[in-house]
């Protein structure tokens, strides 16, 4: 089986990844000519560095980035109070990366491609998809190097303006907001980078200019919102934003810049036939929340084990259960951009719903079901060793828990044990109790974990 992947953004590098480490003959291609160079996405939300621990590039990313600074706010250029979008939490048992990780996206599509490298596959760059057809067996697709191509999937992870989705004829539906703008860019401060800034005056505290250090290259990502006759994205257009709010602080070296528009839209179809979209060209967010990369990663995740699989009832799933993913987190960061919008004083603060860990794809009702993610837990091994459930799920296999004994000899099966329980098969050792509590395991179930991490099925044995 092959898979042609349409982009190389940070959904396109995750899903190669996941096929490569399967073993399925997958390529990577990018009409453009250099790796993008903005930081863009900096905002990694828990459910993602779990994601990325699973696919091996989560120490990379930790030794690259920062935890989300403290911002401190002033108001007409003087020093008001420190604030935080959110309180940091604490590791739990079930919940391994609590916090948010801030790192640009041009570094975490760097660390994505150096992991896919590994796999021996590389980012083909200046090669555009520039056409397909498929039939029942495959799709043909032409590349603008003038190649033809012959692959089993074609998987559109090619932006908001995709291609792949216009080809296909998928309608985008949302709306484009032009009477929101941002001015985005990546520039230099003569400011301390171990903490964040929000500039604004006094009378209207709501509306400023937000300065986020970005780890490790010695940048700010610099945010203010335009006026509706203001078009331009230079530095000294950057420079006058501020100097309208602050008092000396100078800016320099701007190494990226954007003028961002609140598109908002959600494609009608995530598939047609043997042809996918995921990541922005399925779905396009405003930076709010930082959820846009965030869910293209989730999107790829979803998808690979399903096409390294193949079943029909699995690659109709990613639609369903993906569409309506999409749609509850646009919901989520449209609410937050309107919340600016509406100068509301609680706009900067995050809660639960922009982390991604309550995601669930489940059907029905209850403690711990079939959808919903599966949780880590601390446990022990055979030979008294500190492992996690999220160990023993890492990498692409499904996996089945038995909790209380009683597994037969399986691949990937291991018999969750309280301490001092008969020991049978391979087995782990609940010393903390964690575990039972998480899987809600007291009368013994049975639970079977699929590649991506959530519950396939659970079996209550009585
Ligand atoms: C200012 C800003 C701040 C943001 N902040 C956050 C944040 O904090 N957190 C967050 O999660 N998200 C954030 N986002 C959103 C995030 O950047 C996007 O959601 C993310 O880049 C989507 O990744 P992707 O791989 O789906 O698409 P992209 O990153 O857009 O990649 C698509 C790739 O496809 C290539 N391509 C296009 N057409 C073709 C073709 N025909 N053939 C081959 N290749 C093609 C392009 O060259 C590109 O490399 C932000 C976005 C912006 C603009």
């Amino acid at each position: 089986m092959r898979v042609l992947i349409a982009g190389a953004g940070p959904t396109g590098l995750t899903l190669a990844i996941d096929l490569a480490r399967r073993n399925i003959d997958v390529r990577i291609v990018d009409k453009a000519t250099e790796f993008f160079a903005g930081s863009r996405g900096d905002g990694i939300q828990p459910r993602t560095l779990e994601v990325f621990d699973d696919l091996g590039v989560i120490d990379a990313v930790l030794a690259a980035g920062m935890s989300p600074a403290t911002v401190r706010v002033h108001l007409d250029g003087k020093f008001a109070m420190e604030r935080r979008m959110a309180p940091r939490r604490e590791p739990l048992p079930d919940v391994p990366y609590p916090n948010a990780w801030m790192l640009g996206q041009s570094q975490t599509e760097g660390i994505l491609r150096d992991r896919l490298a590994e796999f021996g596959v590389h980012v083909e760059l200046g090669t555009a998809v520039s056409g397909f057809e498929q039939d029942a067996d495959g799709v043909t697709v032409t590349l603008s190097t003038g190649e033809v191509v012959r692959t089993s999937y074609l998987v559109g992870a090619d932006g908001g303006r995709s291609f792949v989705r216009k080809t296909l004829g998928i309608p985008f539906v949302g709306t484009t907001d032009e009477s929101i703008r941002m001015l985005l860019g990546d520039v230099a401060a003569d400011l301390d980078p171990a903490y964040g800034y929000w500039f604004a005056k006094e009378a209207d505290p709501m509306t400023g200019v937000v300065l986020s250090p970005l780890p490790g290259i010695g940048l700010f990502q610099f945010g203010a919102p335009l006026t509706e006759d203001d078009d331009s994205d230079s530095l000294e257009t950057l420079q006058a934003k501020l100097d309208d709010v602050s008092a000396g602080v100078r800016l320099s070296r701007l190494t990226w810049s954007t003028v961002w528009r609140p598109n908002i839209r959600l494609a009608e179809h995530f598939r047609a036939g043997r042809v996918f979209l995921a990541g922005d060209a399925a779905h396009v967010h405003p930076p709010t929340g930082g959820q846009g990369l965030n869910t293209g990663v989730q999107d790829a995740y979803n998808l690979g084990w399903k096409l390294a699989d193949g079943s029909p009832e699995l690659l109709d799933s990613y639609e369903t259960e993906r569409r309506a993913v999409a749609a509850h987190v646009l919901g989520v960061s449209t609410g937050l951009m309107r919340k600016y919008a509406e100068r509301d004083e609680r706009a900067h603060e995050r809660g639960a719903e922009t982390q991604q860990l309550d995601i669930s794809y489940r059907t029905e009702s209850g403690k711990l079901v079939a959808g919903d993610r599966a949780p880590d837990a601390p446990v022990k091994d055979a030979a008294g060793k500190d492992v996690r459930l999220f160990d023993l799920f890492r990498g692409p296999h499904a996996t089945t828990l038995v909790f209380g004994g009683g597994a037969p000899e399986a691949l990937n099966t291991y018999n969750v044990l309280r301490p001092g329980e008969d020991a049978r098969g391979v087995y782990v050792v609940d010393t903390e109790g964690h575990a039972f509590a998480a899987y809600d395991a007291s009368g013994g179930v049975t639970v079977h974990v699929r590649p991506d991490g959530y519950v396939s099925s659970r079996v209550v044995r009585r």
